[in-house]
């Protein structure tokens, strides 16, 4: 068999991310108008400020206005409300993020609804949910990380992936969901698989383009991938790594890589895949958000 592609994300999301900062670029000089994503952490979990200084960082990269509220983990839910009922009425702010997980007393849900849809650049909120639900993605904001996955089975197959069989292994609503619907919007033909799925082996070996979002280590055999399969693998999973040294840990997907290479057509590797498209696609959708307040169209899809 041909050697199988290994999809590069940074690569990818590289592309994505100079072609954002070339069109905010553009939207600046064209109509005045600087994107600008505010992020709000409460609380000091170390993997959400690693997370909230790359989005950060990568805003202004993108030449964005990059506004950032870290609150201490105390602070009330009144007062988170009352932060994202100001950055809804800031002109100057086009996107909210607030970085999940809160703090036990703060209700996210509560919180995730008071951001405005328009502004919803995670694409949690219900609207943005139904939105991609009705098939209008035109009008929704979409979840980065299924964004990040569809746009790189795209990289792999070409834009078109009308009739493809693809297997969403997993059905989040983060991930599996927004994925199945998008890869829908794509005229696949979509099955949902998850912990109650009957024989998933014989299930995913149908597919084209197999979607991973289990959490579970290595979890995808490569005996079940079908020749030529495209495999997008999503989780991400810390495992014990002695061979690094005590104590040491590494990243792996929910796909067995060594195996499943072997037989995919094209396969993202863990890390180095979807991980580094989540952050591309939130800088895409603050842009989409800073248009449409500007009153303007989407421009071309980013494929
Ligand atoms: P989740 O725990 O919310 O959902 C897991 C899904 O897997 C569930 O729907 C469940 O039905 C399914 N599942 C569990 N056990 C199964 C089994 N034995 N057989 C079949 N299906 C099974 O997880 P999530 O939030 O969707 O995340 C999935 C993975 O993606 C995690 O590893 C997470 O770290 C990763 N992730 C990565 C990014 C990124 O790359 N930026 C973003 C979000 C999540």
């Amino acid at each position: 068999m041909a050697e199988p592609m290994i999809i590069d994300g940074k690569v990818v999301a590289a592309s994505v991310t100079d072609e954002i900062s070339a069109r905010a670029q553009r939207l600046e000089q064209e109509a005045g108008v600087k994107p600008g994503l505010a992020v709000v952490l409460v609380g000091e979990d170390p993997a959400s400020q690693v997370y909230v200084k790359s989005k950060g960082r990568m805003a202004e990269k993108c030449g964005f206005n990059s506004i950032q509220h870290t609150l201490p983990v105390e602070t009330s839910e009144e007062d988170v409300l009352r932060l994202v009922g100001e950055l809804n009425n800031d002109s100057a702010v086009h996107g909210i993020l607030v970085q999940l997980p809160l703090p036990k007393h703060i209700d996210e849900g509560k919180v995730l609804q008071l951001i405005k849809p328009e502004k919803d650049v995670d694409g949690f909120h219900p609207v943005n949910v139904g939105l991609l639900g009705a098939g209008q993605t035109d009008r929704a904001l979409v979840p980065c990380t299924p964004a990040g996955s569809v746009l790189l089975a795209k990289r792999a197959l070409g834009a078109d992936l009308s009739g493809k069989n693809a297997v969403v292994i997993g059905r989040s609503n983060i991930v599996g969901k927004p994925v199945a619907q998008l890869l829908l919007q794509e005229n696949c033909t979509v099955t949902i698989a998850h912990s109650r799925t009957v024989d998933l082996p014989g299930v995913v070996r149908g597919a084209d383009i197999v979607v991973a979002a289990v959490g579970r280590p290595n979890f995808v055999k490569g005996d079940w991938i079908k020749e030529g399969a495209t495999v997008i693998d999503v989780g991400i999973n810390r495992i014990p790594a002695p061979e690094k040294g005590e104590g040491k840990t590494r990243l792996v997907g929910d796909v067995d890589y060594a195996e499943a290479v072997e037989r995919a057509g094209a396969i993202t590797p863990v890390p180095g895949g979807v991980g580094p498209m989540t952050i591309a696609m939130l800088m895409a959708n603050t842009l989409t958000a800073a248009r449409r307040q500007a009153g303007l169209k989407d421009e071309a899809p980013l494929f």
